[in-house]
This record gives C-alpha cells, sequence and structure tokens, in this order.
C-alpha cells in the first residue's frame, strides 16, 4: 500500500510583471526526483514590447521550458537565440555557469501560459559546459483516450529525445474525460501540476494551483477527470545528493554560491555575455553574509 497524496499549495509571486505560481520548491518538498523548481506562468497577457525577464546567470541546473500559449524569445550566452511556441521546448544546461534572457518577441501580444522549470544537475556534469537544446517536436504517447508528450525521459516505452543527466522524467498530459491510468517506476517519486481544469488522483481533487505529491512505491497512477483537464507529471529517483539553493543558483554549499553572486557582479567570463536590450539582473547579498 503506498502513502496517500500529499498536496501542497503554489505560493503565487511575481516574475517580469508576470503572475507565477511557485509549485517547487515547497515545504514538506526539495525536489521531486532531481527537479528542483516548478514555476506555472500564467495565464496572463503579454504585449508585444512587454520587458520580461533580462539577463541572469545561473549554475548547476538546467532550465525546462514549456508553453501552452504565447511566445517567448530565450536568448543566452552561448549565442543562442530561439523563440518558443506552444509544443516545443527549451532546454538550457548551466553547468558551471551560463545566462540567459526571456523576451517578448516584439510580434506576439496576447495571453502567455506555460511552465518553467529546474532540474539539479549531478555532479557527473554540474560543473562541466553549458549547452541549450530546442525540440521544436517532442514523441507523444496514446494513454486510452488521453494523450502524453514526453518532454524528458520515457513513458509507455516512448522517449524524449532531450538531454538527460540523471534518470527521471517530464510528461505534458492533455486528458480527456474519464479516467487516465499512467504506469509509473515504483522506485521513483512523483509529482503532478495541473494547469488547466480539474483533476482526481487517488480521491484526492487538484486544480491549478496545487502540486500533489505520489512516494515512490507506486506502480501506477489514475487521474480522472469530468471534462478536458492539461496537466504536468514529473519524477524521477529521489536526488541522491543535498542541493542548496539561493537566488538563481543550485549548488552544494554556501561557498559556491557566494562566488557565482560575486562572479556575477563582477562580469566575470564564466557567465558569458547575453545580447539583450533589457538590464542585467543584479542581486544582493546571500543572507549568510549579511
Ligand atoms: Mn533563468
Amino acid at each position: 500500500m503506498s502513502e496517500p497524496v500529499e498536496v501542497t499549495e503554489s505560493r503565487d509571486t511575481d516574475v517580469g510583471g508576470f503572475r507565477v505560481r511557485r509549485a517547487l520548491p515547497n515545504r514538506p518538498r526539495r525536489t521531486v526526483g532531481a527537479w528542483c523548481f516548478v514555476d506555472h506562468m500564467g495565464p496572463a497577457d503579454v504585449r508585444v514590447d512587454q520587458d520580461l525577464i533580462g539577463p541572469h546567470p545561473h549554475i548547476g541546473l538546467q532550465t525546462v521550458t514549456w508553453l501552452l500559449a504565447g511566445e517567448l524569445l530565450h536568448r543566452d550566452s552561448l549565442g543562442s537565440e530561439q523563440v518558443i511556441r506552444p509544443g516545443q521546448l527549451n532546454l538550457m544546461t548551466a553547468g558551471h555557469g551560463v545566462a540567459h534572457a526571456e523576451e517578448a518577441t516584439g510580434r506576439f501580444h496576447g495571453s502567455l501560459h506555460g511552465v518553467q522549470l529546474w532540474v539539479a544537475q549531478p555532479s557527473s556534469t554540474r560543473d562541466g559546459d553549458a549547452a541549450f537544446e530546442h525540440h521544436a517536436e517532442l514523441p507523444q504517447v496514446e494513454l486510452g483516450s488521453s494523450t502524453g508528450t514526453v518532454l524528458v525521459g520515457s513513458v509507455a516505452g516512448t522517449s524524449s529525445p532531450a538531454r538527460r543527466d540523471t534518470d527521471h522524467l517530464g510528461i505534458d498530459l492533455d486528458l480527456a474525460p474519464g479516467t487516465t491510468a499512467i504506469e509509473l517506476e515504483p522506485s521513483h517519486e512523483h509529482a503532478l501540476v495541473v494547469f488547466e481544469g480539474d483533476v482526481t488522483v487517488d480521491g484526492r481533487p487538484l486544480a491549478p494551483g496545487h502540486l500533489a505529491y505520489l512516494g515512490p512505491g507506486r506502480d501506477e497512477c489514475a487521474l480522472t477527470t469530468s471534462a478536458t483537464a492539461r496537466a504536468l507529471l514529473i519524477g524521477g529517483a529521489p536526488f541522491a545528493e543535498q542541493v542548496l539553493m539561493w537566488w538563481n543558483f543550485v549548488a552544494r554549499t554556501r561557498d559556491e554560491i557566494s562566488a557565482a553572486r560575486d562572479d556575477w557582479m563582477a562580469g566575470h567570463e564564466r557567465f558569458g555575455v547575453v545580447t539583450s536590450k533589457l538590464d542585467r539582473i543584479d542581486v544582493g547579498e546571500p543572507p549568510w553574509r549579511t
């Protein structure tokens, strides 16, 4: 018998003038597999020229960006310049250091709705090179009358081509009315975030703004909807390393984070340069130095 589903509320926050529901990290949960951050963005209107998020640095993580509506322009210090649209995946690996900006495209205005997640990199790659991937198309899998899009990892024998440094998965679920059963790896932990509609898992009703945590020991989850719904399933092998997160950095020690912060503020070459019309985002001292 598996543990009951644990449901937590997201925290409302503001990113670039945009309403975001932060589902992870939260009080009982810091990570789900290697997933360490889940921001559900919008839906909210963007203007053609809206300033979204100016250049800022990352270390030790991958950013996974997935849209349900709207368009964003990604620019990074590797020279990548990539518009992302619904159904496409942007995956940026920070390693020892990268910087990026998320801008309005200068053409699109209207409703923006999506999610940005972070994946903690394991020690084997977290000091390595930065990288960027754009996947214009991703494999889909039939789950009864529902459809899964495999962002990262594998489900029901179908695998995403996206880079993966640990054993984790991310599946977008387009749920048809009724019950959809999804096979799970019992040694993994999982979580569900609802984008649109109402979904019941193990008798627990979920709506946008909730994160449902499903601990190890399950070989299946059954999702029930009375109308169509859209949700995200994430999961993976419990992350074996203790992660320390502050600002845009995922590391292991305060010293590593302090050094990354100082390097960013000093314009150190580890973060490169992002060509962007937006201003660089500065940050003050971490709390352990004040
Ligand atoms: Mn970022």
